[in-house]
């Protein structure tokens, strides 16, 4: 009984789009999708009451990762569409890349995401919901979301169109609302849909509504403009996707019915949300608004800098509109900026990390006063692996609740003199290990070599090739040292030339190799996606990270590697900066001087190729004295720096993150 009365409460909450055809069998009986329907029932209508300060978060991307404890289900088969695809590995093995293909039977990430932005994005968000905040994620439904990524010898990379099916989707579903937005000369519908992110004790959730132009009453250029993310190519479809997610989202919020406070904009790309509100006030009016707007910036590259020219905003937007961007976006080029246009309308504007903020108020010296920063994390519940899980909980005293706090990962060093925390952290890692091997079982990965990981969005500033620079000087640290295990894996976006010529780069390189196989594996893996960064960042034992100084805004995948007790490699940069007096591993490379951003396309490759192989050969050289052959000195170093790496997760987690924003942005208790 009590539970039809859930349902119904549901239902008046959560339009369904043919609940009785599609969707009958996976919610009811107090259940949606396998998960509790209560959870979802409590966060709608607290979101609809007005005695709390209500957030809506707008975000491009998101990367949520629903393969992990966020766990939906649907009670019929998955539809073949949305199932991992086979990926190719190419590697200096080339007969077993020739024969085999890589299977995960799983289920597709939801194709919303291309790169750290995006994870960012979802791990804040299912943080939101375990900290029982009234928070509204709005983003995008990419129809055919990012791309995938076919290896193509000679080529590099070939994006080939993605497809999926988000009618069967597990825990996604359409809603009844339609929203319009106006643009100068045609309206554009909308479809909304939901997806909900649980948090890990399934007892709350954060709504992310989603915005779909793919509608039958939709001229086709509008129906394509939320099919592809990040579509570059042509400069109004750029903007659109942009106003679809500012305009869109503050329509939806306003159809369903939310009392939304505070607008936190991801990025400068849903600035237009702040346009859409101004409309029709006045100028006071307006400068009240901006009490009602926060902004996180997340790069310093000038690319990621959107700006557009008021002749093509005048051709698609009103000239309300226009006018409003105009008085608070307009640079002294003439051209709309959106990241001046973010700064100027947000009470609160954050950099991602704290060199992040000294590269903002070298590029906006006028802004200096007001941007402040906030260092990134990770979900720990979402990146850390269960072995160990698994193990923390079998050190209770020294780790209690560590799900619910994380920051108790801090009292890691407690256990630094204790033998058996010492051999079962070394287990739970060779576990994890051994399970990567597995998967890559016919290119005979190994798990007692050293075995090290570069794997992330490849841009030029990352210097994905870095590694492989000096390919002579490499086969020698494996000949000299020990055997070297190298796993790489990245998409370049699908415009960026130069990224391009990178994978070209690493292709043509490991065709090349001529070097005995037992000495020397690289590994290259296609279409690098949150079930490989959770298990690379969960197995391997050193994540390389190497980007040029001071590029990386932050960069996250270091910080899941290290919930995981995996050393680091890196240059001091992002995050990575706060953390150099962390005995992880090894920090080398180029540092640009204090005051000045420098040159984004003057890599170093020389010097810090050479300094990379230093910290390589001594990495390399410390890992065969901690484990010869599967004989393991328990004592070793390597087994200080593991619990190290655990100790600085206490830090570099969304926890510590939220509390943050709380605070400096958010405002709120
Ligand atoms: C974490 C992650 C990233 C971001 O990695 P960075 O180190 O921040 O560059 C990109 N893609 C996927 C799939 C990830 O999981």
């Amino acid at each position: 009984m009590e539970k039809n009365k859930l349902l119904e409460e549901f239902h008046s909450l959560v339009q369904v789009d043919d609940h009785d055809g599609h969707y009958a069998e996976d919610i009811k009986d107090g259940d949606y999708f396998g998960m509790p329907l209560k959870s979802i029932v409590e966060a709608e209508k607290r979101l609809r009451s007005s005695g709390h300060r209500g957030i809506a978060y707008f975000s491009m991307e998101y990367g949520l990762a629903t393969s992990c404890y966020n766990k939906l289900s649907s009670q019929f088969p998955l539809n073949p569409v949305n199932k991992l695809p086979e990926n190719a590995v190419f590697s200096n093995f080339r007969v077993a890349d020739y024969f085999f293909a890589l299977h995960q039977d799983n289920i597709i990430d939801l194709p919303i995401y291309s790169g750290g932005l995006g994870i960012l994005a979802g791990d804040t968000v299912k943080t939101m919901a375990d900290y029982k905040l009234p928070v509204a994620a709005i983003g995008i439904l990419w129809s055919s979301g990012y791309f995938r990524q076919k290896f193509w010898f000679k080529y590099g990379q070939a994006p080939e169109k993605m497809r999926w099916d988000p009618y069967t989707y597990p825990g996604l579903v359409p809603l009844k609302n339609k929203i319009k937005i106006s643009l100068k000369s045609e309206d554009v519908y909308l479809k909304l849909w939901k997806y909900y992110a649980y948090n890990h004790k399934h007892d709350y959730v954060v709504p992310l509504v989603l915005l779909d132009s793919n509608i039958e009453r939709n001229s086709q250029p509008a129906k394509e403009l939320t099919d592809q993310l990040y579509r570059s190519d042509n400069v109004f479809l750029k903007l659109l996707q942009r106003v679809v997610l500012g305009f869109g989202g503050v329509s939806a919020l306003n159809e369903l019915g939310y009392h939304i406070d505070t607008y936190h904009l991801n990025e400068g790309h849903a600035v237009f949300a702040f346009v859409a509100k101004a409309r029709g006030l006045s100028s006071d009016e307006v400068d009240k608004l901006k009490n009602n707007f926060v902004y996180t910036c997340h790069t310093p590259v000038e690319a990621g800098h959107d700006k557009f020219s008021f002749d093509d905003l005048g051709k698609v937007l009103k000239k309300e509109d226009t006018e409003i961007i105009e008085k608070f976006g307009k640079e002294h080029s003439g051209l709309a900026n959106l990241t001046l246009l973010s700064m100027n309308i947000s009470s609160a504007i954050n950099a991602v990390s704290h060199n992040h903020q000294k590269v903002m108020h070298i590029q906006f010296p006028q802004y200096k006063n007001r941007i402040q920063y906030i260092t990134n994390g990770v979900h720990h519940c979402t990146w850390m692996s269960q072995k160990f899980q698994e193990l923390f909980e079998k050190f209770p005293a020294t780790f209690p609740d560590f799900k619910n706090n994380p920051m108790i990962l801090s009292q890691a060093p407690e256990l630094k003199n204790n033998p058996d925390f010492r051999a079962q952290l070394w287990e739970a890692h060779q576990s994890n290990k051994g399970d990567f091997c597995k998967f890559l079982e016919k290119w005979s990965l190994k798990k007692d070599l050293f075995t090290i990981c570069w794997a992330r969005r490849i841009a030029a500033y990352k210097r994905p090739s870095l590694i492989l620079h000096d390919i002579n000087r490499l086969v020698r640290i494996a000949e000299e040292t020990g055997p070297l295990q190298i796993i790489l894996a990245g998409k370049a976006h699908p415009n960026d030339n130069l990224g391009f010529t990178y994978i070209n780069e690493v292709l043509d390189k490991v065709d090349k190799l001529n070097v005995d196989y037992e000495k020397l594996k690289i590994i290259v893996l296609e279409n690098y996606d949150i079930s490989l960064a959770r298990m690379l960042t969960s197995s391997v034992d050193v994540w390389l990270n190497n980007p040029l100084p001071p590029f990386e805004a932050s960069g996250t995948s270091g910080m899941k590697a290290i919930l995981n007790a995996v050393l680091q490699m890196s240059t001091v940069d992002g995050w990575v900066a706060e953390a150099t007096d962390r005995k992880m591993g090894a920090f080398f490379g180029y540092k640009n001087s204090e005051g000045s951003v420098g040159d984004e396309f003057d890599l170093h490759m020389d010097d810090d190729s050479e300094e990379l192989y230093q910290a390589l050969e001594r990495m390399a050289g410390l890992y065969y004295k901690t484990n010869r052959k599967g004989k393991v000195d328990i004592s070793s170093r390597w087994i200080d720096m593991m619990i190290e790496c655990v100790c600085t997760a206490a830090q570099f987690n969304t926890y510590r993150m939220l509390d943050q924003y709380k605070h400096l942005v958010w405002k709120i208790a």
